[in-house]
């Protein structure tokens, strides 16, 4: 953000960014590759370990990205990783009656090409209208390839045989091909103008890391192009978000790792949380992040906090929690009326179910 810029950057938040794809297709070590250079390159402490999710700033963001990203041209804080890939986990979480995600990665080995869990996935995608990319994974194993670590996918193309170019290219344009049988318009993401109408497809290593400078890259690119708008929020208003898991924590009781993707939780809250047969009253006990590893020692592995902005995942420690549910909604009340926020849970509660009973 430049010197001259006036708007308030607070009331812009980070976009959540959800996994998806077949098993075994590298979901889980494309986050950790993710994780991992953000850890890196954050050595000084400015990558945030959330709970169950991993918030990766802009400025660590364009020093992965390099050449590619050019801060000045974002506003978007950066952007959160929910932890827990997969189609369950992306269904279950929800927000408002849409996706908790605004935006996701598909995961397809560029070997094994699409598969059913793809497919279902797409069909996910689909149906709540989620923005998202394409990594054509494992760019490594096409016999032949010769590694670059970390490196952007043009440098690491260009130092690959012919013949290796070539076998990347056929696979690359099975996927692209694929995506429009399923009714997308797809194509490598260096040549597509419009993200809004055609998939992007970034062909990654999550072995190597090449390829996730791109992938980075464009999920920046797209969220701060076509989402900006729904980013904005009123960060000091009251908290909204959504169930991740429900958990018993040692000197904490029944916690609710939170994902919050609206207005902020303070230590000193009443919520309203969705519970299995209804909307639970609770006052927050504790808000919790993981404490960062030096500091671990026989203390609890979390720190409290006094508040949080969304977009962030916490752990709330609250009496009363036993029947909430993963999926279901969180809200502050703080000045507002408790009669009317009971009904927005429920209402939202009502959502869910009928949502789960057509899926059923
Ligand atoms: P998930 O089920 O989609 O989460 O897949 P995993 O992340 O568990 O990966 C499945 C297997 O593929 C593991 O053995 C990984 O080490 C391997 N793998 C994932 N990504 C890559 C990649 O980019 N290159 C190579 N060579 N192996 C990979």
């Amino acid at each position: 953000m430049s010197d001259t810029d006036t708007r308030d950057p607070t009331s812009l938040r980070t976009p959540i960014v959800a996994v998806l794809g077949h098993v075994d297709h590298g979901k889980t070590s494309l986050l950790d590759k993710i994780r991992g250079s953000a850890v890196i390159e954050g050595e000084a402490g400015a990558i945030t370990q959330h709970i169950g999710a991993t918030a990766v700033p802009l400025d660590i963001i364009s020093t992965i990205a390099g050449d590619l990203v050019d801060p000045d041209d974002f506003d978007l804080p950066g952007l959160l990783f929910i932890d827990t890939p997969g189609h369950h986990s992306f269904t279950t979480l929800r927000s408002r009656g849409g996706a908790l995600a605004d935006i996701a990665i598909l995961v397809v080995d560029v070997n094994d090409g699409f598969q059913p869990q793809t497919l279902e996935a797409l069909d996910i995608l689909k149906r709540s209208e989620t923005p998202f990319i394409v990594a054509a994974n494992k760019i490594d194993t096409v016999p032949g390839w010769n590694p670059n670590e970390d490196s952007p996918i043009n440098d690491t193309y260009e130092s690959q045989s012919e013949r290796v170019r070539q076998r990347l290219d056929e696979s690359l344009y099975e996927i692209i091909g694929n995506l429009s049988d399923e009714g997308f318009s797809a194509d490598l993401y260096w040549r597509v103008q419009n993200f809004q109408r055609n998939v992007g497809v970034v062909p990654v290593s999550a072995m190597t890391g090449e390829g996730v400078p791109d992938l980075l890259t464009v999920m920046m690119g797209l969220s701060q192009r076509y989402m900006k708008e729904e980013m904005e929020i009123d960060v000091a208003g009251p908290g909204v978000g959504t169930v991740l898991e429900v958990k018993e924590e040692k000197g904490f009781g029944t916690t609710i790792d939170t994902v919050l993707y609206d207005g902020t939780i303070r230590s000193d809250d009443q919520l309203v949380v969705g519970g299995q047969n209804e909307p639970i009253v609770t006052e927050v006990r504790a808000l919790l992040q993981p404490r960062p590893l030096a500091e671990i020692r026989t203390e609890s592995r979390f720190e409290k906090v006094d508040e949080v902005s969304a977009a962030s995942g916490i752990k709330v420690a609250a009496p009363e929690l036993a029947d909430a549910m993963a999926g279901a909604p969180v809200r502050v009340v703080r000045n507002r009326d408790l009669e009317e926020v009971v009904a927005e849970v429920q209402a939202e509660l009502a959502d869910i179910a009928v949502d789960t009973a057509e899926e059923g």
